[in-house]
């Protein structure tokens, strides 16, 4: 007999929408436009975009393990009967998917699952290029057996965290949150006791690729994607690094999205020495290129483009969908005396970074701009953000479709960085 776990509630889409209302409410003609699956090893997001919000509930069941979404509003079409074609087989959560009408009004998937689950569903409203969503995040449960590294769990714990509202946007966590992620070892011989020499912890960088699964980032005009860029960009940094004698961690490593308060956070408890987010610079009108380093600003943005481009950056969570519960709001008078101190690091570093980007590409300008973005806001951490190139520019699109190229930005970033600590600026902070 099936044990049924009803778990799911109603829930309606739209941060306006009430609770009270009833199904009648809502368009019954909802049109669905597109299914994704972002299949990763830290949760597997379903996607259903919508041409209006629509009223759905959930519920699990076990033996074997399922999971049961009914979406009301919507009829049964040839987006919805393709999506079951869309599960890979490296998918560490979802066997199959079988879609169906349930009755007039509601279509029910049922999700055949590899292992129990602890779904996040949730609706997003219209972001960028993308009309109504519902999303079905699905997460491993505590009990699920599987052995990951430590570093994963401890990113899936932040995620959990993040979406029970216990991380807050400047990365802090509450005292509710369990999150623990392992402070990296030293690993470097141990001065011996006689020579009083004082042992200093090996630095701790924490790099940053931009977007990844639902939110693709900027797009170039030959279908380049800012998302891979910067991972590819991402992961040669970690190597020349690493072959420097830094420690190295990256937010994410494969192509699955990660709220900004989560990367900020992960740096925090790892208490990174740098926080480097990569990315890709673009811009409504093909003409604008260079390579351009930008740190936090409190106050205005030093230029319309860093605005521009701290607007949106700090889209990404709602392109990429993240589930709003309780309040992680953080006064912005609140940024003190530590935050301007690290503002001034985050300036100088970038100046360090810049200089050396400028061997490898024309700077787009010659000093570091500042702007809001919400991802520097680690407030002890000195922080920037590296636009490798424009890929809205088909010339800088080419170049960052290079192998070549990627490896000479990584070398460069890792350049200014080492003569950065090099300089000693870093040192006499501590
Ligand atoms: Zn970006």
């Amino acid at each position: 007999m099936l044990r049924i776990n009803r778990r799911g509630v109603l829930q309606v889409l739209g941060a306006g929408a009430c609770a009270s209302l009833t199904p009648k409410a809502f368009a019954n003609n909802a049109q669905v436009v597109a299914t994704r699956l972002w299949p990763s090893d830290l949760y597997t997001r379903m996607t259903l975009e919508v041409s209006a919000g629509v009223p759905f509930k959930y519920f699990t069941l076990d033996n074997p393990s399922r999971l049961v979404v009914d979406v009301s509003g919507i009829s049964i079409n040839e987006v919805l009967k393709s999506m079951p074609s869309k599960v890979l087989a490296r998918d560490p959560f979802i066997q199959s998917i079988r879609v169906g009408q349930f009755n007039d009004t509601t279509v029910r998937i049922v999700m055949d699952l590899k292992r129990s689950v602890s779904p996040q569903v949730f609706s997003l409203l219209p972001a960028a290029e993308y009309k109504h969503r519902l999303v079905v995040d699905l997460f491993p449960t505590a009990s699920a057996g599987v052995v990951q590294e430590e570093e994963e769990d401890a990113l899936m714990a932040l995620l959990k965290d993040y979406s029970t509202g216990q991380v807050k946007a400047d990365g802090s966590t509450t005292a509710k949150a369990q999150t623990n992620i392992p402070k990296p070892q030293d690993t470097r011989p141990k001065a011996t006791p006689e020579n009083k020499t004082q042992i200093k912890r090996q630095i701790v960088i924490v790099i940053d690729p931009g977007h990844g699964g639902e939110d693709p980032g900027a797009i170039g005009p030959s279908g380049l994607r800012e998302k891979d860029v910067v991972l590819a960009v991402s992961r040669e940094l970690k190597k020349k690094l690493d072959s420097m004698g830094y420690k190295t961690h990256m937010t994410r490593n494969q192509d699955v999205f990660i709220p900004l308060g989560v990367r900020v956070a992960t740096a925090r408890k790892l208490q990174a020495d740098l926080f480097i987010s990569v990315h890709a610079d673009a811009f409504t009108s093909p003409q604008p290129r260079g390579t351009g380093v930008y740190a936090l600003s409190t106050g205005a943005a030093t230029s319309t483009l860093a605005k521009h481009l701290a607007d949106t950056q700090n889209a990404s969570d709602l392109v990429g969908g993240v589930k709003k519960v309780g309040d992680r709001n953080v006064d912005q008078t609140l940024l003190d005396m530590t935050q301007t101190a690290t503002i001034r690091d985050s300036l100088i570093l970038g100046k360090y970074v810049l200089n050396a980007l400028g061997r490898v590409n024309k700077l787009h300008k010659g000093h570091v701009d500042q702007a809001g973005f919400a991802v520097l806001k680690a407030p002890d951490i000195p922080s920037i953000l590296v636009e490798c190139a424009f890929i809205s520019n088909p010339e800088e699109e080419r170049l960052l479709s290079t192998s070549g190229f990627r490896v000479r930005v990584a070398d460069a970033i890792a350049g200014g960085v080492k003569n950065y600590f090099d300089s000693g600026v870093a040192l006499a902070q501590r």
